[in-house]
């Protein structure tokens, strides 16, 4: 595949800075080993939000091969301001999913079951209680070239309008957002293995679907499920 063109905005007075960011940078780091599980080779992205600036995984590297001082930070408008690697190519979909709707997480993955879904343009349906965890499906953002304005906005418009923290991108993979990097992570795993289970179940016959009110059920079951804090709060 090729990077061409991926760090083409680079701000050339990019330093590492190793105090920007830190905490969301150390994050990058201690999460981007899980999409090696996920995800084929060197494919699939993350990122952490704080305030108006993100830290993302550089472009093109194995997972476990840079520390917090690589890691690079881009502003939202996508301007580089600190960290030695050069910018994942998939900065633009970030930015354009925090801009839209302020997640604390991003993670993108080519994972093989949501990119079979991706292939046959087909969008996750409610078919098991779980996808509540990130919304009542897993819309279909149409086709755009990886790292463009256009793959972009075409994620953010599906996002908003299933009212979905995920999408298949459309003979790509997934994105999935959370509110901190460890549910998106936790989440991108629920969704692969939901996108297994449709297809599995594609091959026998047609999967049931969830109705609105079950699902609203479930939603309503969600907000206590878990291990509850104290009524004083300890
Ligand atoms: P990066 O290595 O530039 O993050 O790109 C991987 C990818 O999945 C592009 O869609
Ligand atoms: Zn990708």
């Amino acid at each position: 595949m090729s990077r061409e063109g991926a760090d083409s905005d680079v701000d050339a007075d990019a330093n590492p800075d190793p105090d920007l960011l830190r905490d969301a940078r150390e994050a990058v780091v201690e999460y981007a080993p899980a999409l090696a599980d996920l995800t084929p080779a060197r494919t699939g992205n993350l990122s952490v939000r704080e305030g108006e600036r993100v830290a993302v995984t550089p472009t093109g590297v194995p997972y476990d091969s840079f520390d917090a001082a690589d890691v690079p930070v881009v502003s939202l408008d996508g301007g580089r301001l600190a960290g030695r690697m050069a910018p994942s190519s998939e900065v633009p979909m970030h930015t354009g999913i925090y801009k839209h709707d302020r997640p604390g997480a991003i993670v993108h993955t080519h994972s093989p079951w949501a990119t079979t879904m991706a292939t046959l343009h087909r969008k996750l349906p409610p078919v098991h209680y779980m996808i509540a965890a990130v919304g009542r499906e897993v819309p279909l953002a149409d086709y755009a070239p990886y790292g463009t304005e256009e793959l972009a906005a075409n994620v953010v418009a599906a996002m908003a309008e299933a009212d979905s923290d995920a999408a298949i991108l459309a003979n790509h993979g997934l994105v999935v957002t959370g509110p901190d990097v460890e549910t998106a992570v936790e989440n991108t795993r629920h969704v692969e293995d939901l996108c297994r289970l449709y297809l599995r179940a594609s091959a026998v016959g047609e999967p049931h679907v969830l109705s609105d009110e079950q699902m609203a059920t479930v939603e309503e079951r969600f907000e206590s499920y878990g291990q509850q804090p104290d009524a004083d709060g300890s």
